[in-house]
């Protein structure tokens, strides 16, 4: 993996962290951690994170961890857990020792809660969810205590455990800390730190009925792995004070004594939550809970559906690491909400694999093309660079043939002025073949054109033409080599910027009809075929391909189109 080093952009998180070293802060180390919840896949928005969080980390000698923010088991599971931890290693980032859970801390939050009981700090509240509503306030009006904020310590206590111990029903109590229900910010009104949940946990089974909230569990397991810089999104920047009231209201040392410093030298220092704006796109959708809301209608071919801002669907459309990393670098780090453009990421794929994807030829609408002067059954292996600018990718053999297929746009009978390729009576090439002369129209009873009769110049391989210019090249297959495959070609999911505007009440209506064309019998050349390889591949004329995730199973193989070669929207 690439250090970012030196070469790497500065934002205000990466000056932060090199100003922390140098002063010494957290003993000059850096922890990081990607805390996902696992009740979805992970998107281009969590790259960002990913990014950020492991590249600070491994720039200064740090580590990041992968934590699972497991405090929702209704919405999480197992899958989705497989889904992340698969999603990172592909991304190509390696966490710190073993995945960890914030449920394996289940039993400290439970003592630490308790602590907070016993402080004065926390009481157990009967105010049903609707009730508190009612009491928090608004953002103009100050909240109301709960009747039961004075409960006494010794009630608070046994309540609490007797939450533990399965006695009372969802809702019947919540824990709160105990703040200030007229603090102008609303977190900070008394907010729940614990509630009843009677649903097992992907990871805990039926051993607890009470599940800590995000803000209780998310600064006290940055503190318990001794995290050093816990980096956020925006919308937990009015949550920063409740992080930090938690943990200064805690005993330290009680955090110390749980805390992991399995490093000698390492001083435990509470971490500090910095917060960054989201990565928005524009065309797409971005939340995992409508993204989950597509898979289960069906609108979308399940969570790797190659057209889904999703990392388990890039991979399956073709786009690769690096230039999901790049994008994400370029996209940059900062505080201000903005959305960037789907061509910007388009752009940085094109731009990665024109330089990794291997060429070859595949004609998607094939029409018929005998050779004369070939003889039936000669067949001439002609060797291809991989590349053209590349000659370290070596060479590959592609078949020549009496009867080859070009594509049907490639010939005109009427050709506009200016029509480079193939005409009556005109000439084109062959790519890395020979140039071929077109002699007659065979046509069948409706007078469709259905196989064009040429002749070969075989003196022009490698060579030019005596005497004349042949302008236009054109691909083509051989009609006994080459095999049929399906291609998948992929659009913008949806017609609009912003599919998640304000004024747009069902992002499901601008949804783009065409945004996958399945084109069948397209002809390809048998090269791209060896193996069947998960390999990147340019088609030549026709834009980036890759074999379907399904790719060594499939009798016809299909190929999803990764991008077309140029930016060709609104064109
Ligand atoms: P979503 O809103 O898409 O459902 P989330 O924030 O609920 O995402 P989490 O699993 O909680 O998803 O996120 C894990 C980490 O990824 C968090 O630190 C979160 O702040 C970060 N993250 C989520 N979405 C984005 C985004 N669009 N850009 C950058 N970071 C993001
Ligand atoms: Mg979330």
């Amino acid at each position: 993996m690439k250090d970012h080093g030196l070469n790497a952009p500065s934002n205000f998180i990466r000056s932060m962290i090199s100003k922390d070293i140098s002063s010494g802060k957290h003993s000059g180390r850096v922890l990081t951690r990607f805390p996902p919840e696992p009740n979805g896949y992970l998107h281009i928005g969590h790259a960002k994170s990913v990014c950020l969080n492991f590249s600070l980390a491994s720039e200064n000698n740090g580590a990041c961890n992968l934590r699972f923010d497991d405090t929702n088991p209704e919405k999480e599971s197992q899958e989705y857990v497989d889904a992340i931890k698969e999603n990172i290693k592909w991304l190509g980032f390696k966490w710190n020792g073993d995945v960890r859970y914030s449920s394996n801390y289940f039993d400290h939050l439970y003592n630490l809660a308790m602590q907070l009981i016993q402080n004065g700090k926390a009481f157990v509240c009967s105010l049903s969810a609707e009730q508190s509503r009612e009491f928090r306030g608004t953002l103009t009006e100050p909240g109301k205590n709960s009747p039961d904020r004075n409960r006494s310590i010794r009630e608070n206590l046994n309540l609490f455990k007797q939450m533990k111990g399965g006695e009372f029903s969802d809702g019947a109590y919540t824990l709160r800390a105990k703040i200030d229900m007229e603090s102008p910010n609303i977190n900070m009104r008394d907010p729940i730190i614990y509630r009843i949940r009677h649903v097992s946990h992907h990871q805990t089974g039926d051993k607890w009925c009470i599940y800590p909230t995000y803000d209780f569990t998310h600064c006290i397991s940055d503190a318990i792995e001794n995290v050093t810089h816990s980096l956020c999104t925006l919308e937990f920047e009015d949550h920063r004070p409740l992080y930090d009231w938690i943990l200064n209201n805690l005993e330290l040392d009680s955090l110390r004594v749980i805390c992991d410093l399995s490093d000698s030298d390492m001083t435990f220092v509470l971490p500090q939550q910095t917060e960054f704006a989201k990565l928005k796109l524009n065309y797409t959708i971005m939340g995992k809970r409508k993204l989950k809301e597509m898979v289960e209608a069906g609108l979308v071919d399940g969570w790797d559906d190659p057209r889904l801002p999703t990392l388990a669907g890039m991979r399956r459309r073709g786009f690769t690491a690096a230039s999901i990393r790049n994008f994400c670098e370029i996209a940059g780090v900062s505080r201000s909400e903005g959305t960037v453009d789907l061509s910007m990421l388009e752009h940085c794929v094109r731009e990665d694999l024109d330089q990794c994807a291997s060429r070859v030829m595949c004609v998607l609408n094939p029409m018929k093309v005998t050779i004369r002067n070939i003889k039936k059954g000669e067949v001439e292996n002609l060797s291809l660079q991989n590349h053209p600018k590349n000659e370290s990718m070596g060479t590959r053999i592609v078949p020549f043939t009496r009867e080859i297929y070009i594509d049907k746009s490639d010939f005109e009978e009427n050709p506009a002025p200016g029509f480079k390729r193939l005409v009556l009576g005109g000439e084109v090439r062959l790519r890395g073949s020979y140039v071929i002369k077109c002699e007659e129209i065979l046509r069948n009873g409706e007078g469709e054109i259905i196989e064009l009769i040429c002749s070969a110049d075989r003196e022009t391989l490698g060579r030019r033409p005596e005497g004349r210019k042949v302008k236009g090249v054109i691909h083509w297959v051989s009609a006994v080599h080459g095999q049929e495959a399906t291609l998948m070609l992929y659009d913008r999911l949806f017609m609009v910027e912003n599919p998640e505007a304000k004024e747009i009440a069902d992002y499901k209506e601008f949804l783009n009809p065409e945004s996958l064309s399945v084109i069948k019998n397209c002809m390809i050349e048998p090269s791209a075929l060896e193996g069947r390889e998960r390999k990147h591949y340019q088609f030549e004329r026709e834009g980036y391909f890759i074999l379907d995730i399904e790719g060594e199973n499939m009798e016809y193989p299909v190929f999803n189109r990764t991008i077309t070669l140029r930016d060709s929207w609104g064109k």
